[in-house]
């Protein structure tokens, strides 16, 4: 059995604990807030609650997997219901596409009936030619540490291909709205697909294979069943500490430096992002993190018009609407998220797309980046593409300090939540049963 550290109670440090736990390791998490769950967390005013950060997944199959692995099924613990439509797009020509999830013929029907004949084709042929890319990402990224060395040669050259998403999108399609459609996920994420390779276009193929996923009454309460299933495997759980080094020695691990002082560990599992602690600050070097949306809580009195889970307002700036908050009766808790040439307030920006909620917005709470990167001690949205040496860049699974391992958004294989899920399974994997 050995000591384990994890740094972080975000989605991936608390994956990771569990997941340890349950392999017989005796487990502390330390978390700097006073609070678990990082950007999985959801956010209270008056009656209202939104989401603080995710309010949806794709790939369920990582969240029954996690909790299949740590002691019992999601069904059990969780509803994980899909979402359908996936998101609504609205085009700057005012187009409007209900975009379904989990289904090419679906997909193929919805596109070619709003976008017009032929569309619905293109965009599927475009999401057919992701299908090796996910086969060898599967195996070789998502489901087992990336390392070069193992990896046959077509994977490598995949990963190491100068073909950007820009490109390959801009070759595929005439179509601004299929264009849009394509590079959306990236751009939002906060990329820009001018250094993003072709392969990172896959999450189309995902989204298209096994749909949206959401917790009714928010993705947020994840982070409370978590808490719970790292009660009962019997971590213990440190808030309010933060973690300021590691502590090696001839090469290995020995201890983590924290605010309330240094706690022995033979493993320790780094869940956030490692520029910030000294002793692995140099390896990512090259790297920068991305910066997250302007964002806006917004509770809403009234009438409002009937609008899915998600609505994508495509343009500059780019608006994400996400409904699923809860409110007291005749209410509604939605949230804005933007990106791109936000020059005025983002309610308004909203108004002026078309979505007319501005003079029943009652209780609201706005969050710059800058405040949410301080909230969250660092961004959710982890390392931003600078091409195709981010691969290299950004830290694996393993490091070259005996005893640390990483997980979370700013390891392989990257952000978000079916991502940060997979790197905590990586973990566990490469450490193994006590
Ligand atoms: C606005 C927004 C919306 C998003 N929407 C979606 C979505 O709909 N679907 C999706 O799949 N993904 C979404 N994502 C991405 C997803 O939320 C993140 O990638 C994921 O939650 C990151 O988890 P994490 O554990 O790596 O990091 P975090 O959630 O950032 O957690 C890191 C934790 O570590 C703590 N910490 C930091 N430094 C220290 C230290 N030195 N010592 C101790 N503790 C420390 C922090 O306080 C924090 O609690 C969204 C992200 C944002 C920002």
């Amino acid at each position: 059995m050995a000591r384990v550290v994890v740094i972080g109670g975000g989605f991936g440090g608390l994956a990771s604990a569990a997941r340890l736990a349950k392999l017989g390791h005796e487990v502390t998490l330390i978390e700097q807030e006073r609070t678990l769950g990082g950007a999985l967390t959801t956010i209270e005013k008056d009656g209202f609650r939104w989401d603080a950060g995710p309010t949806s997944t794709l790939l369920p199959a990582v969240i029954r997997d996690f909790f299949r692995k740590s002691g019992r099924a999601a069904e059990k613990e969780i509803d994980l219901v899909p979402l359908e439509p996936v998101a609504q797009h609205r085009f700057a020509d005012e187009t409007v596409l209900d975009l379904p999830g989990g289904s090419r013929a679906a997909q193929l029907d919805a596109i070619e009936s709003a976008l017009g004949r032929g569309a619905g084709a293109r965009w599927v042929s475009y999401v057919d030619d992701f299908a090796e890319v996910w086969e060898a990402l599967r195996k070789d990224w998502f489901e087992r540490p990336w390392s070069p060395e193992h990896a046959p040669k077509q994977t490598r050259a995949l990963l190491e291909t100068r073909l950007t998403l820009q490109k390959l999108v801009a070759k595929e399609f005439k179509d601004s709205r299929l264009r849009d459609l394509a590079l959306h996920a990236t751009r939002f994420e906060g990329h820009d697909p001018r250094n993003v390779p072709a392969w990172v276009g896959v999450w189309s193929y995902v989204e298209q294979n096994f749909g949206a996923w959401t917790l009714p009454g928010g993705m947020g309460q994840l982070t409370g069943v978590l808490a719970e299933r790292l009660a009962t495997r019997g971590v213990t759980v440190t808030t309010s500490t933060t973690a300021t080094d590691l502590v090696v020695e001839a090469g290995r691990v020995v201890a983590v430096s924290t605010t309330a002082g240094d706690l022995a560990a033979d493993v320790v599992v780094v869940a956030i992002d490692p520029r910030r602690l000294p002793a692995l600050a140099d390896q990512v070097a090259r790297t920068m993190p991305v910066i997250p949306p302007v964002m806006c809580h917004m509770g809403i009195v009234g009438e409002v018009p009937d609008l899915p889970h998600e609505v994508v307002i495509h343009g500059d700036p780019c608006l994400v609407l996400r409904t699923n908050g809860t409110a007291p009766d005749g209410a509604h808790a939605w949230t804005v998220l933007g990106r791109g040439r936000l020059a005025e307030d983002i309610v308004t920006a909203l108004q002026r797309s078309g979505i007319r909620v501005r003079d029943q917005v009652e209780v609201r709470i706005d969050r710059s980046p800058r405040e949410l990167v301080a909230d969250w001690n660092g961004s959710p949205s982890g390392v931003l593409w600078q091409g195709r040496g981010t691969v290299r860049h950004r830290m694996g699974t393993t490091s070259p300090i005996a005893g640390v391992y990483l997980a979370g958004a700013h390891t392989t294989p990257g952000a978000g939540l079916p991502s940060v899920g997979l790197s905590a399974a990586l973990v566990a994997q490469v450490v193994g049963p006590a």
